[in-house]
């Protein structure tokens, strides 16, 4: 099949079923004659890149020259970015499709897509329930069969919350692995851009393009070039797994429970050897989460102030509070929320009793888990501790949707890799089991999750 062909099948594809899905923003119209100049060059005997016609989604937090990137929001509605991503300019010299930017919560802040200000994808398991979030369009995308491969951020699960309620695979990369230039920063001292794919070996594949290096982002780490995919179906045996006690505490749903026993015995019955493992901070950590990410977003999102960014540039007949509170105006109510939150944690008297304590918490978490892996190769837990949910259940409670990314926060907040492998279905839903290794153990860590899908 040629990629004019194949490119030409994923568009009528995505045009049939996204009107109902809803994981695009928007839909590049210039991908067939993309595809159209790969083919030329193949024909012509040219050398090609390896992702060549491949259609490949991305979330709309990521730059990709002259394409609107919106964040889902509508304070970047018009918004058309001036430079690639490094993730981007890597992907296009191995000739790949960007077919087109996936919907989120806007600013991803939220794990259901329904902070999104264009509306929320559906799960294509049952389209009365989220697909997770935030990286929502991307697990849509892919699980749909709408594109082969997709890129999404994770800043506390948002790739592998809603990989896990969608049945794809979601990664969280060693923190540094992968350049964050051109993602548009939600906490940047915690997040990364990570794959959502069908498969653990098409992950491996993509992680073998987009890490390393990058002199934009000073925060990326030198992996040597490693190879993800050769070696990929090494195994476990002999492999000490810790089960993370705090991340099956009461609440979790029976079906999860039971699944992620399934995943532990099969593991053990390829020959790692699992234990029960205490991580006592694991309680306080989205507390923590919540505070150092709403800071961070607080500084981040300062801005749009529709002098730099936003969507109303005139001043006239404006003071200074008005003119703010009139660009504030666009941000939907999470953002907002976060906002208010950012502003008030780390400010002169409150400082010492939210913000410096949940730094605290972050390097205490960060202690125990580097003590656990002296003694275990890998950790596992579910990816989330209940099931998909239907849309519009949890949207007027926040704390309940903070609660939900109780077993992803760590991963981000510790800076360790940490993957959700689709494992089991339950009453027509999926469930994702995640492992995590310790920092730049990338490779080992997709090998496990290889044994487990
Ligand atoms: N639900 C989390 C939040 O809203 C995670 C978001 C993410 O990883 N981008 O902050």
């Amino acid at each position: 099949i040629s990629a004019e062909d194949f490119t030409a099948a994923t568009l009528e594809h995505i045009h049939s079923v996204d009107e109902k899905l809803h994981a695009f923003l928007s839909v590049n119209d210039d991908a067939i004659n993309q595809a159209r100049e790969i083919d030329k060059k193949i024909k012509s005997g040219d050398k090609v890149g390896v992702c060549f016609g491949m259609p490949i989604s991305i979330k709309d937090n990521m730059c990709i020259k002259n394409s609107k990137t919106t964040c889902a929001s509508k304070m970047l509605e018009n918004f058309v970015a001036p430079y690639d991503a490094t993730v981007i300019s890597k992907l296009k010299e191995q000739d790949a499709i960007f077919i087109g930017k996936a919907n989120m919560d806007e600013f991803a802040m939220g794990l259901t897509t329904e902070f999104s200000a264009y509306g929320p994808s559906k799960n294509p398991w049952n389209v009365d329930c989220t697909p997770g979030g935030s990286s929502g369009g991307s697990a849509v995308s892919v699980s749909a069969f709408e594109c082969v491969a997709s890129l999404g951020s994770d800043t506390g699960g948002s790739v592998r919350n809603p990989a896990s309620f969608c049945s794809a695979v979601g990664y969280k990369p060693t923190y540094g692995l992968i350049s964050r230039y051109g993602l548009i920063s939600y906490a940047n001292s915690i997040e990364q851009i990570g794959p959502v794919t069908r498969t653990v070996k098409d992950t491996a594949f993509l992680l073998n393009m987009i890490t390393g290096l990058d002199p934009n982002d000073n925060t990326t780490v030198d992996n040597k070039s490693e190879d993800y995919l050769s070696g990929i179906d090494s195994g476990v045996e002999g492999k000490k797994i810790g089960i993370i006690k705090e991340m099956m505490a009461e609440g979790t749903d029976p079906a999860v429970v039971s699944a992620t026993k399934d995943a532990i015995s099969k593991l053990e019955g390829l020959g790692a050897i699992c234990e029960e493992v205490s991580l006592d901070m694991v309680k306080y950590s989205v507390a923590a989460y919540y505070t150092i990410t709403a800071t961070e977003a607080g500084s981040n999102l300062a801005r749009y102030d529709n002098l730099r960014y936003g969507y109303d540039f005139s001043v006239e007949g404006y003071e200074f509070n008005s003119y703010i509170q009139k660009a504030r105006k666009n941000f939907g109510p999470e953002v907002t929320r976060r906002m208010i939150i950012g502003g008030f944690v780390p400010s002169a008297g409150h400082a010492g009793k939210y913000f410096l304590k949940a730094l605290k918490v972050k390097n205490k978490l960060t202690k125990e888990i580097n003590d656990a892996f002296k003694k275990y190769d890998l950790l596992i837990a579910p990816t989330v501790p209940i099931l998909p949910f239907k849309l519009g259940e949890k949207i007027d409670d926040p704390v309940a949707l903070f609660l939900v990314d109780i077993n992803t926060v760590t991963a981000n907040l510790t800076g360790k890799p940490a993957i959700s492998v689709p494992f089991a279905v339950s009453n027509g839903l999926p469930i994702g089991i995640q492992l995590l290794a310790d920092s730049m153990n990338d490779k080992m860590l997709l090998q496990a999750a290889q044994a487990l899908e």
